[in-house]
């Protein structure tokens, strides 16, 4: 059968820094080239941002957020309702241009991806103006009121797994609330970001209230987290980053935001619906080659059911059709960096050392064509709870497999982890579906299915896995602050103090 690969895009996309609504060269110059991890070519070489450029660009947001706080909230609303209608007129330059830069499949990225960062967008726009204060009774002759009010300079750190969805996750509600933003994506895949910072001046969204530049963590991100002049950090990333995170923003208290990695438990019960749970578990663990905070990377299954399910699951992962993330057909394509694969490749030999059987994948494939970029198999393996693959995040397309006897057994490995972000589980017992949901220790919990995210549906974790959330009108919660007015309307009121 003859695949058609798509046409990567052509690359007429900005690679300089956006700040106060111009692209604009770097002060120092210093560049970043941008590799395809298909082949490791490099797509573009862009502007890298270091101190004094953060510094413009907070500048540039400080000085938009007086006017931009004032624009009624409808008005932002209208913009960001705009914006999605961009995003959705560029859909197809925009997929091939995040599949170029991150290796997810086309297909993914058109029908995931794209879609979901207008919806987040839409989303935000209809919250804009619903974001309302309350008013408590209070003493007889006073008026309280509270409002919620945006917290300022929001910076965004941001990783290179879903750099354009998490555009929509982290603008939508910061600009909704009327903060203005620096938006630092991963070094990694940046084109998307800047590809929307085209689409931001296009729609009118006012200069300097969206900043975007690329860099260097330790550089333009440990910057902007010891700014002065950020009021807020929103990050999402790995917990060792977080923590530093956090002590950077010491210096000014400003408030942080964390949405940090993750071990999901996906647990089979012996009643579950088994193909269906085949399938929700290869989903759980390949989709994106596995590189997601959500993923469903230790698979707990019931001893009664393990062996059928693993052999149409093994069935399932040795048919997953890797390649080209450009062709329509592939489901799994390469990692995102050479630095990353290794990673994975070396948590394969630490479950190697540590008793695994690999029950397939492992390696690098072996043909030709995935020689040059950043592929791997998809790799299951077996493992005892307390392994450091089922502690530890791989963030690859590596799942552990335990098998349990009872749902106490299977509740005490799956809160094993110092994460908590997400997990599900799978069972026709609607009482033990509902028991374990409440059991299990996480932000996040999926019934018979895996990985459901959307907009209107909070997004985040506890432990180790950080605070805060992205989505839904929780994270309204995270992007503005309780301001509470006293008004003494009754002129006949005593005086507070008596003499
Ligand atoms: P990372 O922590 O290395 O990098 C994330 C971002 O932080 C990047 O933009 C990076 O440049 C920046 N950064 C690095 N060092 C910094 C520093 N000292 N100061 C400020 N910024 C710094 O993470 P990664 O490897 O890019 O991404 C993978 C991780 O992200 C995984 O742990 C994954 O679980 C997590 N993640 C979490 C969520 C979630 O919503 N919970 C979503 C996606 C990914």
């Amino acid at each position: 059968m003859t695949t058609l690969v798509e046409a990567a895009p052509t690359l007429d996309i900005e690679t300089r820094l956006f700040i106060g609504g111009e692209f604009t060269d770097s002060v120092e110059a210093g560049r970043i080239a941008v590799l395809n991890p298909h082949d490791n070519s490099t797509l573009a070489e862009i502007s890298e941002a270091r101190a004094a450029d953060v510094d413009k660009a907070v500048a540039a947001a400080r000085k938009a957020f007086p006017s931009w706080k004032r624009v009624s909230a409808a008005e932002r609303g209208r913009l960001l309702l705009k914006l999605a209608d961009a995003i959705e007129a560029d859909a197809d330059y925009l997929a091939r241009l995040e599949t170029l830069d991150t290796g997810h499949p086309i297909r993914d990225t058109r029908n995931l991806d794209v879609p979901r960062t207008a919806a987040t967008f839409r989303y935000y726009a209809g919250i804009a103006d619903k974001v309302d204060g309350r008013v408590p009774p209070v003493e007889t002759g006073f008026l309280n009121y509270i409002t919620r009010e945006p917290i300022g300079v929001v910076g965004q750190i941001v990783p290179w797994n879903f750099p354009l969805m998490f555009c929509g996750w982290k603008l939508g509600p910061a600009l909704a609330t009327g903060n203005t933003v620096v938006l630092k994506p991963a070094e990694l895949t940046p084109l998307t970001t800047l590809r929307l910072g085209h689409l931001i001046n296009k729609v009118g969204i006012p200069a300097g209230v969206v900043n975007i530049v690329p860099g260097y963590g330790h550089v333009a991100g440990q910057h902007l987290a010891e700014h002065k002049g950020v009021d807020k950090i929103a990050f999402t990333g790995s917990t060792v980053t977080g923590r530093r995170i956090v002590q950077a923003s010491a210096g000014n208290l400003k408030r942080v935001q964390l949405e940090l990695g993750g071990k999901g438990a996906n647990i089979v019960f012996e009643d579950a619906p088994v193909d269906a749970a085949v399938m929700g578990s290869a989903f759980a663990i390949f989709h994106n080659q596995g590189q997601a905070c959500i993923a469903g990377s230790r698979l707990l299954l019931h001893e009664k059911i393990a062996d059928e399910f693993l052999e149409k699951f093994l069935k399932l992962t040795n048919s997953l059709k890797v390649g080209n993330p450009l062709d329509p057909q592939t489901e799994m394509g390469p990692l995102t960096s050479v630095g990353h694969r290794e990673r994975v490749l070396n948590y394969i030999q630490v479950a190697k050392e540590q008793g695994s059987r690999i029950l397939t994948g492992g390696k690098i494939p072996g043909a030709a064509e995935y020689h040059g970029g950043c592929y791997i198999e998809p790799t299951v393996v077996t493992a005892k709870p307390q392994d450091r693959v089922c502690q530890e995040e791989v963030f690859g397309p590596f799942v552990s497999v335990t098998r349990f006897k009872d749902e106490a057994e299977v509740l005490e490995i799956a809160n094993s982890t110092d994460y908590g972000l997400g997990g599900g589980l799978w069972t026709s017992n609607l009482q033990r579906g509902h028991r374990v949901a409440a059991a299990i220790r996480t932000g996040m919990v999926w019934v018979n299915t895996y990985k459901r995210v959307n907009p209107n549906s909070p997004f985040g974790g506890i432990g180790q896995s950080g605070y805060g959330r992205d989505l839904g009108a929780e994270s309204v919660m995270d992007y503005t602050y309780a301001k509470s007015v006293w008004v003494n309307v009754d002129a006949q009121l005593p005086p507070f103090y008596k003499r």
